[in-house]
């Protein structure tokens, strides 16, 4: 989860289900209550990047999220998951639990929304790939959150966070590897990352620039 500061806060991602406390603390570090923040902007409706979405809706939040994910955030539960390598297998199996409370998006992000109505400049973008609806959000000023299209480092970026690598899942690995190339393509200089990162241009390009 990440926070955008302005006139009305933006978070990016809604963390898992249990999530609540630590946002409030965090958001209560920042000077802000939940119920000031404007708008969530969900990269995808993965449990771990969804899982708070509905207790947001009902604090007044309102939620966007790509169009290709809305079968996913309204059946609360995980796509799903094509793991990449045997560590992704394992995780499947054991860690990962692919439930979630429920939701309908409040906006629906077809191609592309922009963020000016929330004092930003910058947009979203649905980029289908790591899930159906996956969507990535570009500030003018260089920054973008990709969610799980790549991560940082190792164990979810316990390690190494700021060389990216490949992620565990993706429902289509040859459109994400694409995405990433054609994002390489745009004035980015920071990734910011479900996991891991934030990661800079030049480690995103050693990894997977052709
Ligand atoms: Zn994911």
């Amino acid at each position: 989860m990440y926070l955008i500061k302005s006139a009305k806060p933006v978070l990016i991602d809604a963390g898992s289900s249990g999530d609540m406390p630590d946002l409030v603390k965090a958001l209560s570090a920042q000077g802000l209550k939940l119920q000031e923040v404007s708008l969530a902007v969900l990269t995808h409706a993965h449990s771990d990047h969804a899982g708070l979405a509905r207790k947001l809706q009902r604090a007044g939040i309102k939620l966007a999220l790509g169009k290709g994910d809305v079968p996913m955030a309204q059946s609360g539960h995980n796509d799903d998951l094509k793991p990449t390598n045997l560590t992704a297998y394992l995780l499947k199996h054991l860690a990962i639990d692919p439930k979630f409370p429920s939701f309908t998006p409040d906006i629906l992000v077809d191609d592309r929304l922009d963020l000016s109505p929330w004092g930003l400049k910058g947009h979203a973008q649905q980029m289908p790939g790591h899930t159906p609806g996956a969507l990535v959000v570009h500030l003018d000023d260089g920054r973008s959150f990709v969610g799980d299209m790549f991560l940082g480092g190792y164990l979810g970026g316990r390690f190494s966070p700021s060389k990216a690598g490949e992620h565990y899942f993706h429902a289509d690995a040859a459109q994400n590897l694409r995405n990433i190339q054609s994002l390489l393509k745009l004035p980015i200089k920071t990734f910011y990352l479900g996991h891991g990162g934030p990661v800079d241009r030049d480690s995103v390009m050693e990894a997977f620039g052709r």
